[in-house]
């Protein structure tokens, strides 16, 4: 098997460096050790003749990095516009904030067309392709145009809405068609892949039995496959990077005080708000709490150039400024903000630093800093962790203390319950957790994956 594995973003993984999301920190595992292509953008554009795609190609451990230059022309419309401004807001159930033009669209399609002639550079007879995420919906359609018969598979890294939502799309109806060129589709939870059919049944008309969809377009299998993390690798990274210079000075900045932590790429679907709110409210409820416990919350730029992003880089910011502001004393500060990211090697010494992780978003498809977070822990004296049941993570890690991001004063009192919680339940909630991620972990998400796509690659030969 020759596999080629495609995202919008690929990453070369320097251990000092920010993942750029939870995408690229699952793939570059999976790359280096089984020998794939891995097909992405090289984050720059290229003007003029782009029916002629041009890849730089190097060595990822064993497999390898094809970095492409997209066209320039069509870019801000495919990234910017169709993918972030209507799918990204569309998919975690943020209808009031689609905003897309019908050229949006067509550059959306230009660049899922321009992707597939550039894979056709990478494909041999026993190629099996793996598209990801949203900004690719359309590719296997494509590939399947460009006369391209081998198993092609997508995977979906966000949650996929109730009907009403994702119908409130530009376009939705051919989009989805085109999602039927694929073998298998792969969702994250249960409820994804359920809406996902509900939508196919109801508004396309088309038959579903056992997950299987058989339409004018082929026959499409819809399964569950639930991201996970390496938790070994983490677990060693986090107890090497205690001694990083970054986690000393924070431990010693500490002075005996708890530490709560959150990392997040600066979003509107990660909860941010209400979960600087509930900390504010816990500091009102609880003064003897103020001193003695302290939010550290990296927010990592992303997507700057939306507007709904920058409005919410303003808000936080101000929020931020308030609570310091009311609670804050000459010598403590309630909230430490940091508008930056950080490489896996350290941010994994911070985890273990912090006793309580706050992960609250309002819709996320996993969570890897969930995950992250838990696998991180010091096993003689873990952590919390406080999870949005909102979090395709919540399936598994139904151990961790779950929340309602919408009702602050619940995430409060949970909180409150986080930094008193004895050693004995820390510990069997760790216990619990750890064994869940043991049991899913990256490396068995990425071969039933890839199992799946030949087997319902071949029935459907079969079947034909
Ligand atoms: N991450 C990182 N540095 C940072 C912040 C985050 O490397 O400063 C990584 C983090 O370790 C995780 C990923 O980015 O693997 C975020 O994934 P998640 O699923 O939590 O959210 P996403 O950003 O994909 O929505």
């Amino acid at each position: 098997m020759n596999l080629v594995v495609v995202s919008n973003r690929v990453s070369r993984g320097k251990p000092n460096e920010p993942m750029t999301g939870g995408l690229a920190a699952a793939l570059l595992p999976v790359v280096e050790k089984t020998g794939a292509i891995w097909v992405g953008s090289s984050g720059r554009v290229r003007d003029g003749n782009h029916k002629e795609p041009f890849a730089e190609v190097e060595a990822l451990g064993a497999g390898a990095l094809a970095m492409l230059d997209l066209p320039a022309a069509h870019y801000g419309g495919y990234y910017e516009g169709f993918a972030n401004s209507a799918l990204w807001p569309a998919m975690h159930s943020r209808a009031d904030l689609i905003r897309a033009s019908h050229e949006d669209y067509t550059s959306y399609r230009e660049v899922n067309a321009f992707m597939a002639r550039a894979l056709l550079r990478f494909r041999k007879p026993d190629s099996v392709f793996w598209i990801q995420d949203y900004h690719f919906l359309a590719l296997g359609a494509e590939l399947r145009d460009l006369g391209v018969t081998q198993p092609i598979g997508f995977f979906l890294h966000t949650p996929w809405p109730a009907r009403a939502v994702i119908a409130g799309v530009p376009n939705h109806r051919e989009l989805i068609e085109a999602m039927l060129s694929y073998d298998l589709i792969g969702f994250q939870t249960d409820e994804d892949c359920e809406n996902f059919l509900s939508y196919v049944q109801n508004d396309l008309e088309f038959e579903v039995r056992d997950g299987v969809i058989n339409s004018s377009f082929g026959r499409t299998r819809a399964a569950v496959f639930p991201i996970g993390i390496d938790p070994d690798k983490f677990a060693q990274q986090a107890t090497k990077a205690m001694t990083h210079p970054d986690v000393t000075r924070l431990r010693r900045s500490l002075n005996g005080e708890k530490l709560a932590i959150g990392v997040d790429r600066l979003d509107y679907s990660k909860g941010l708000v209400n979960r600087i709110k509930a900390f504010d409210k816990m500091w009102s409820l609880h003064p003897n709490l103020r001193r003695s416990v302290s939010l550290l919350q990296i927010a990592t730029p992303s997507r700057g150039a939306i507007e709904a992003y920058g409005n919410l880089a303003s808000e936080v910011a101000k929020l931020v400024t308030d609570v310091n502001g009311v609670h804050g004393e000459v010598d403590w500060t309630p909230i430490r903000y940091l508008n930056k990211g950080f490489g896996q090697g350290v941010l994994a010494g911070l985890y273990r630093t912090a006793q309580v992780g706050v992960v609250t978003p309002l819709q996320d498809g996993m969570n890897l800093v969930a995950k992250e977070y838990v696998a991180a822990q010091n096993p003689a004296d873990p952590g919390v962790l406080v999870l949005s049941k909102f979090a395709g993570a919540a399936n598994e890690l139904d151990a961790a203390l779950l929340v309602n991001p919408h009702d602050i004063d619940g995430m409060a009192r949970t909180l409150a319950t986080a930094l008193a919680m004895p050693l004995t339940e820390r510990r069997m909630r760790w216990e619990a957790m750890m064994e869940k991620l043991n049991s899913g972990t990256i490396q068995q998400w990425f071969a039933d994956f890839i199992e799946a796509l030949q087997d319902t690659h071949s029935a459907g030969n079969a079947a034909l």
